[in-house]
Order: structure tokens, then sequence, then C-alpha cells
């Protein structure tokens, strides 16, 4: 499964997430302070061999 890492561009907390949980995090905010997620604050990780 293809997974994502964001920086939260408000609190700075680094989290890596799976693509629901990546548009869950778009629709909801910042898990830790709420601040408006967008999808460019994402960036895929490359799958572990
Ligand atoms: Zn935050």
């Amino acid at each position: 499964m293809t997974t994502y890492q964001f920086t939260c561009p408000d609190c700075s907390r680094v989290f890596t997430v799976t693509e629901p949980m990546r548009d869950a995090t778009i629709a909801n905010g910042c898990p830790v302070c709420g601040a408006p997620i967008d999808r460019t604050d994402f960036m895929s990780e490359p799958a572990p061999a």
C-alpha cells in the first residue's frame, strides 16, 4: 500500500499515513493541532522493496 509522509505546516509534526488516512487528514485537518492540511503537504514514500 502506498504511504505518504506529511509535515504539518503549523505544528511541524511529521506523520506517515496510508492513502485512506491521507484523505481523512485532508478532510479533518492535523490530528495534533487541527490545522488544515492540503494535498500538497503530502509526499509519497517509496514502498519498501
Ligand atoms: Zn499540526
